[in-house]
């Protein structure tokens, strides 16, 4: 089984961000037997149809969709899409990411993560927000819903104080609904 992180790329999806992912969610995920790849990047250019030109952000529900899409040019389990573009949805001022189980596919959005964006500098940073993105649109592709635990990974994030707040792990509870819908490798052999 397969978790595939596909960059889609507006200017630069950074490198060492998409390798600190793939070891973190690596590390996690091959406990429930999964392996993490980073598929050959593709770009937004595909996606100018989802540019809205006035907000300056593009509609994230394609985002997923063109994960999706290459999940099943790939043939892997599920598609994590990851993008420098800024995203938004219908009600929503921006989104972090966006997951759909049905499609086995999610997005996270670098864009409002890099402390730039906020006037600050933390080289670290991005990195550890990313993962903590990553951990939370994949805990909603295997069926994981928001957590009242402001410290576990699966907390709703309205703004980046929040993701700054949370972990990067699963709550106790989270992890056995995980491990209940996935089953834990360990108990096998
Ligand atoms: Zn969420
Ligand atoms: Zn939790």
């Amino acid at each position: 089984m397969k978790i595939g992180l596909v960059p889609i790329v507006a200017k630069e999806v950074d490198e060492d961000v998409l390798n600190a992912i793939e070891d973190y969610i690596g590390r996690f995920y091959s406990n429930f037997g999964f392996e993490v790849e980073i598929i050959p990047k593709t770009s937004v250019e595909d996606l100018s149809f989802a540019y809205n030109s006035v907000r300056d952000q593009f509609l994230g529900r394609f985002f997923l969709m063109k994960a999706a899409e290459i999940r099943g040019i790939k043939g892997i389990s599920v598609a994590l899409g990851i993008t420098d573009a800024d995203l938004y949805e219908k009600g929503m001022n921006f989104i972090f990411g966006l997951a759909n189980p049905y499609l086995s596919s999610a997005i996270i959005s670098l864009a409002r993560l890099r402390p730039e964006f906020y006037s600050e500098e933390n080289e670290g940073l991005l990195k550890d927000r990313a993962i903590k993105e990553a951990m939370h649109e994949l805990g909603h592709v295997f069926g994981l819903e928001h957590c009242s635990n402001p410290r576990c990974v699966m907390h709703f994030s309205n703004s980046i104080i929040d993701t700054d707040y949370k972990g990067n792990a699963y709550c106790k509870t989270c992890l056995e609904k995980l491990k209940r819908s996935l089953g834990w490798k360990d108990d096998r052999d």
